[in-house]
């Protein structure tokens, strides 16, 4: 079968220190660390690998720490396939302190050159073979121009493969500007007030703004996710409300990757239009059901699916 390509440009080792009290201006001892591949696209390739989904994840990797994101993704049989890079990727500290504080210290990360820029394009290309469909998630690292996902959507359209696009701000307008546009958007509410300029307050301006905008124009999927509220979807010129039954929330971080995660795997096995809806639903609420951030039980995936429901608006 062929696999989905999950790419992240900006990759990370994300490392959790879990505190009682965060003293500042002292020493805080941390005893139990927890250190994952972290990045956008990497959660997504967690979850299509949990959902039995043939993946490759993809990127650029540098350094110790590049290495040891590629050992994380060997130990869990996570294919991948990144371009090598002479800097160090990054890492991304979250302080859990002080009663479900939470203090992030996050690395810009590497900052990469045009040459950088072009070699990956090559890579990127030459990663297309069985490919059947690609994701991008999350910004890009310092250095690389604001075109690159547009670029990279243009090459994988060429060769018919469809591309999710789970990016926002600058990359995310100028792909919606090009003749290739990305096959799905899965911008969240706030994501899409950004792209317009404009604050959105509510429902039917969201599905006007969707409507009318020529930036969506030419793009099949938009799946607007709404936290606990589901989603609103445009499918070329339809529109659907997807909700979901309330559930308890352990953590919610990821649920967004989750659902590109679910999103790709059925349109990667020709699933029907409500059949792509309701996996990434699904996908998204089994996620939130999990300490672990980009991570479901596959187990209960029929459960949940069978409560998501979904109604076609007018
Ligand atoms: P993130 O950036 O944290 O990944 P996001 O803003 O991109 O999140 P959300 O809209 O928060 O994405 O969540 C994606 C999907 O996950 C939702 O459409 C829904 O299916 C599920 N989900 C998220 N939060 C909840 C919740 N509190 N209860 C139930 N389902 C949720």
């Amino acid at each position: 079968a062929k696999s989905i390509l999950a790419v992240t440009m900006n990759p990370s080792v994300d490392i959790s220190y879990p505190l009682e009290r965060l003293q500042l201006n002292s020493v805080n001892r941390v005893t139990e660390v927890t250190k994952t591949a972290g990045g956008k696209g990497l959660n997504v390739a967690r979850v299509l690998h949990q959902l039995n989904s043939p993946v490759v994840a993809s990127g650029v990797l540098g350094g110790t720490i590049g290495q040891f994101i590629q050992k994380k993704l060997d130990e869990t049989n996570i294919k991948h396939n990144f371009m090598p890079i002479d800097q160090e990727s990054r890492n991304c500290i979250a302080i859990l302190h002080d009663d479900m504080q939470q203090t992030e210290l996050l690395e810009t990360g590497p900052l990469l050159t045009d040459k950088d820029e072009a070699n990956y394009l090559k890579h990127f290309k030459n990663s297309l073979d069985g490919i059947s469909v690609v994701t991008i998630s999350g910004s890009l690292p310092k250095g690389l121009s604001m075109e690159l996902y547009a670029k990279m959507i243009e090459i994988a359209s060429i060769k018919e493969i469809p591309v999710l696009l789970d990016s926002s701000g600058e990359p995310l307008k100028v792909s919606l500007s090009r003749k290739h546009k990305p096959f799905l958007i899965k911008p969240n509410q706030e994501e899409i007030a950004q792209l317009i300029a404009k604050p959105i307050n509510d429902f039917v301006e969201l599905q006007e703004v969707l409507a009318t905008n020529p930036l969506f124009e030419g793009v099949e999927w938009v799946v607007i996710s709404l936290g606990a509220d589901g989603a609103l979807v445009k499918h070329n010129t339809e529109f659907f409300r997807l909700t979901i039954p309330k559930i308890d929330v352990v953590n919610p971080v990821g649920s967004g990757d989750s659902t590109v995660a679910g999103l790709a795997s059925a349109i990667a096995t020709g699933a029907d239009n409500v059949e792509v809806m309701k996996t990434g639903m699904t996908t998204g609420m089994l996620n939130t059901m999990e300490k672990k951030t980009g991570f479901i039980n596959n187990d209960l995936f029929n459960e949940y699916y069978k409560k998501v429901t979904l109604k076609k608006l007018n």
